[in-house]
């Protein structure tokens, strides 16, 4: 119990955390969610005594809760550096809260013009992957490129298929940052080629902006994707931002309240953006807490965190490469620019229980698996190993948990684990 008390961790150069980061826990586990930023609690603990229902009450709570609401969305809008009207001649980009990066790219698939065509590289996330196979899909074909050999063979490879694609309205989609090798992918020049053939691009950046500042202007990117809890701020929240045109064409998303403005007996007449897609009682809490994330996180923030984070990333990664039988999965090579995440196998220990003995042996949380990205994950493992255990950085992490982490896998690799563990699909250690 006294190792679950929560303290405050203050980073040395970094951005102070709350809840559950506690001083024998080293969190590795970043990528999947991370912690609460404490600007991000101080900001749900305002508003929680205000929260109502939004754009429906003219009662007091329900006015500090519109009103916070809104702020919430131009506050990830700046974050993104979404199109104002006057950039693009007339159409500002749409901000519409969702629940997550998955519920924006699903979103997006119901909205895509009729005979679209997309295509997405087989390393993306599921969130991104498979969407635009799914029956509610608009998608009209959906092109699944072979993983790249290189960032400059993912352009071309996009160009190519793209130019190839049927006449008509064209979408590629493509993670700015993998979750499973923290590898940066080429955004500006996919965005480049696609504008180029005529196409539009939607940007999966969930694992992208807790790193480096992203934005839709700066990049060209059509649409771009997070999740609120990648973020630090906690579940529930997420944004699907970019061009107005096909979300205000589409049907909404979710048939409800808010998504309507006139209903008859026989008729109804939808709201426009960015109500349009988001009915039912929103999540004004989620979007407060992301935005105050958003905040937190200004462009010089993030690129201090990032200098801090390619230090330790770098001390982690030497560290692992000189233990024997430790592999790093790379799709472009060590050399490429990554955030700060890496996924590695050792030899002769299987990954749930490399991931097993560092929790309860070491209080290093880790995550073992294939990372919901079955066909890159499952590519780069080398031969013998079915899974892979992800190490991934953020605000909290010390040097101390990296040397930490470090140690313990040698630990590991020199004697192996000390406990037997039964809920590693009996694999256990020779
Ligand atoms: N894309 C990427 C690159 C991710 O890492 C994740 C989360 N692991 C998602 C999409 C899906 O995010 P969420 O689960 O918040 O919808």
């Amino acid at each position: 119990a006294a190792a679950r008390e929560c303290s405050i961790v203050t980073a040395e150069g970094g951005v102070p955390l709350v809840t559950g980061e506690y001083a024998e826990y080293a969190n590795f586990d970043y990528a999947a969610s991370a912690p609460c930023l404490t600007s991000v609690a101080e900001a749900l603990s305002e508003a929680l005594p205000f929260y109502a229902s939004v754009h429906r009450g003219a009662g007091h709570h329900s006015q500090v809760s519109t009103d916070a609401y809104e702020r919430a969305r131009r506050s990830v809008a700046r974050f993104l550096g979404v199109r104002t009207q006057a950039d693009q001649g007339g159409s500002a980009d749409a901000v519409v809260f969702v629940r997550g990066t998955t519920d924006a790219v699903n979103l997006l698939a119901r909205a895509v013009p009729e005979g679209c065509t997309v295509v997405v590289f087989e390393s993306e996330h599921h969130a991104s992957l498979l969407p635009w196979e799914h029956p509610a899909s608009r998608a009209a074909k959906v092109v699944r490129l072979p993983l790249p050999e290189s960032p400059e063979a993912a352009v071309g490879a996009a160009r190519a298929a793209l130019a190839e694609a049927p006449e008509g309205p064209r979408l590629l989609c493509v993670t700015a940052a993998s979750n499973v090798t923290g590898e940066i992918w080429p955004v500006e020049e996919l965005v480049e080629a696609a504008h180029a053939e005529g196409a539009r691009v939607l940007v999966d950046a969930a694992q992208y902006v807790p790193h480096l500042p992203f934005s839709l202007t700066g990049t060209g990117a059509d649409y771009v994707a997070l999740s609120g809890h990648k973020l630090y701020a906690p579940f529930g929240s997420g944004v699907l931002a970019g061009r107005a045109d096909w979300l205000r064409e589409a049907t909404p998303y979710l048939a409800g309240g808010g998504a309507t403005r006139k209903v008859t007996e026989h008729d109804v007449v939808w709201n426009d953006l960015p109500a349009r897609h988001e009915a039912g009682s929103p999540n004004v809490l989620g979007a407060v807490a992301l935005a105050a994330a958003c905040e937190t996180f200004t462009n010089r923030t993030l690129s201090l965190q990032h200098i801090r984070e390619a230090a330790l990333l770098e001390r982690l990664r030497a560290g692992l490469a000189e233990i024997d039988g430790v592999h790093e999965l790379t799709l472009w090579g060590a050399e490429h620019a990554r955030v700060g995440i890496v996924s590695f196998v050792v030899d002769g220990l299987p990954a749930d229980l490399l991931a097993s003995a560092l929790s309860a042996e070491y209080g290093i949380g880790v995550r073992d698996g294939l990372f919901c990205a079955h066909p890159l994950t499952g590519h780069l493992l080398p031969e013998g190993h079915t899974q892979a255990v992800r190490a991934s950085l953020g605000v909290g992490t010390t040097e101390e948990h990296v040397d930490r982490l470090v140690g313990a896998v040698a630990d590991l690799v020199a004697r192996g684990p000390r406990w037997e563990y039964a809920d590693c699909d009996g694999r256990l250690a020779p």
